[in-house]
């Protein structure tokens, strides 16, 4: 049986306790992940604070090089990590291939960093003084990260964090470690300094471990919002700067002008794709008007008839199998719940499975119509491959439904009407929005984030809001008197005026 261990200096020394790590495309164990504590993660951070100063001392553009270096490195194991992400995930190759790449993509918005690290400078801010600015690390950052995107999130973090000049430590998710803790391998590849970026495993205990750990300074956390709210709470009452994304449920509004062909090929993407497992899914769609929602229906139907659901080695599968066997029964459990509430179950999923592979953890694309928003299987996140419709009288009902709703991730508007795009994108109480783009993911100089319940805290993910999460600003207002005295007053509050 594979073993899967910490990545941190001095070596993992072994965890007594273990948790499974599933192959989704045929239920068996393939392997086990070690589960740390306080007193690895003690170990860690000592690692870290000893390597963490004289790598922030190293100037910038030599810390970019080895972010150039790193992107050159993955880039050429690309192959080799999509493949153990997605033996673990369950997500198709192809699919996993944009997992790593996004997450690349924001490594190489690092390779920028000496020019965002630049401050602010004020001459002759008043007399012979100079005010400027500059922006330093934190220290030691951590990140907790979600099994749906094992690449992309750890990058998103620990790229900024480290270009900054801090050390790293990831706390990837339990359930498809392996890819993380070659993330960080390759990092010493790239000439990362040893403690610089580690990798520790386990559940809830490290996760604590690390929200009250004195000399931890800054947590990301990404996962559900339950957890979410209680990383932040925990971690921002220990003193900690803590951004915490959770869940989502985003909503696609289809105005009637729509080229419903587009819409029926982006729909089935965006709530199918990854077996719905992404925070930025399409679970709901909000046809505008009754006409408009029944052609869309009758064209989604052998749209989602027509999926490929395999292995996720399968080129041809639309989507693989959900992560555990745990989470294929919730997902099932919605769909029943959903069903019980009073939707129309036009397209049942359950009971779905693969020759060959009658133990995967597989789900078929399920879609309801005539869901509405006082449903539970409405108001929560299902995760998995199921579509609601929920019908909307007019374009404002339709902005209502997103903007009430307890999360505020991703929503997307299909429209040719250009003045209701501009209008749904203003006024939406969500916090990235597509329009006639089913899945809004910011490219990585801008950033990413949600609103509401889809996150806590104020900064976002990468670009500027990144490079401020992981850095702390320092204003020095600075004066070189020319010794014969200014003649001001010392105990009057100093004016520039
Ligand atoms: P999760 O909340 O179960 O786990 C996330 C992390 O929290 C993991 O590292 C896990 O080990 C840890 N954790 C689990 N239980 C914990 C507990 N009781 N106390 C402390 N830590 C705990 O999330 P998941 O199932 O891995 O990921 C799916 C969720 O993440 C979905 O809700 C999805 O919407 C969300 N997500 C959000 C975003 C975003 O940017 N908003 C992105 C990706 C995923």
């Amino acid at each position: 049986m594979r073993q899967i261990d910490h990545h941190i200096v001095g070596g993992a020394g072994g965890s007594a306790r273990k948790s499974d790590i599933f192959d989704p495309n045929n239920g068996g164990v393939q392997a086990a992940v070690a589960l740390g504590d306080a007193a690895l993660l003690d170990r860690a951070v000592a690692a870290a604070k000893a390597a963490q100063p004289a790598w922030a001392a190293v100037n910038p553009q030599r810390r970019a090089r080895v972010m150039f270096d790193y992107k050159r490195i993955v880039e050429a194991h690309l192959d080799e990590l999509a493949e153990l992400l997605a033996s673990e995930h369950g997500k198709v190759v192809a699919d996993a291939r944009g997992d790593v790449q996004r997450g690349l993509d924001v490594i190489e918005f690092c390779c920028g960093i000496p020019h965002v690290l630049k401050g602010e400078y004020t001459q002759g801010a008043g007399p012979g003084i100079d005010v400027y600015s500059m922006r330093q690390p934190i220290g030691i950052g951590a990140g907790i990260t979600p099994f749906n995107f094992p690449a992309m999130i750890p990058m998103w973090m620990f790229g900024p964090a480290i270009a900054t000049g801090n050390a790293f430590i990831l706390k990837p998710s339990e359930r498809d470690p392996s890819v993380p803790v070659r993330l960080g391998e390759l990092m010493l590849e790239a000439g990362l300094p040893e403690g610089i970026l580690q990798v520790v495993h386990g559940d809830k205990e490290m996760v604590d471990a690390i929200l009250d750990h004195p000399d931890i300074g800054a947590v990301s956390f990404v996962g559900s919002s339950d957890i979410a709210h209680y990383v932040y709470n925990r971690g921002v009452s220990n003193g900690k700067r803590v951004q915490a994304m959770g869940g989502a449920k985003n909503h696609g509004i289809v105005m009637p002008d729509a080229d419903l062909d587009q819409v029926v090929n982006d729909l089935t993407g965006a709530a199918f794709g990854s077996a719905g497992e992404r925070c930025m899914a399409l679970p709901v769609v909000v046809p505008v008007g009754e006409d408009t929602a029944n052609r869309l229906r009758d064209k989604l139907i052998p749209a989602i008839e027509a999926l490929r659901v395999g292995v996720s080695t399968d080129a041809e599968a639309h989507y693989g199998p959900v992560v555990s066997a745990a989470h294929k029964a919730k997902v099932e459990g919605w769909i029943q719940t959903c069903a019980d509430e009073g939707a129309e179950l036009v397209i049942d999923g359950r009971g779905f499975t693969l020759q060959g592979h009658e133990e995967g953890f597989f789900v078929g694309p399920t879609l309801f119509d005539h869901v509405t928003p006082d449903m539970e299987s409405y108001k929560e996140e299902i995760f998995g491959p199921v579509l609601q419709i929920v019908r909307a009288a007019d374009f404002e009902a339709a902005l209502e439904l997103p903007s009430k709703h307890q999360y505020g991730n991703g929503v997307a508007i299909f429209t040719r009407n250009g003045h209701a795009a501009r209008e749904f994108a203003q006024r939406v109480n969500v916090g990235m929005v597509g329009i006639n783009v089913p899945i809004p993911v910011p490219v990585a100089y801008h950033t990413f984030g949600g609103w509401k319940r889809s996150a806590f805290g104020d900064t976002n993910q990468h670009g500027m809001e990144g490079v401020k999460f992981w850095t702390k600003v320092k204003t020095v207002t600075a004066r070189w008197p020319d010794g014969g005295g200014d003649g001001s007053n010392a105990f009057v509050i100093p004016t520039m005026g």
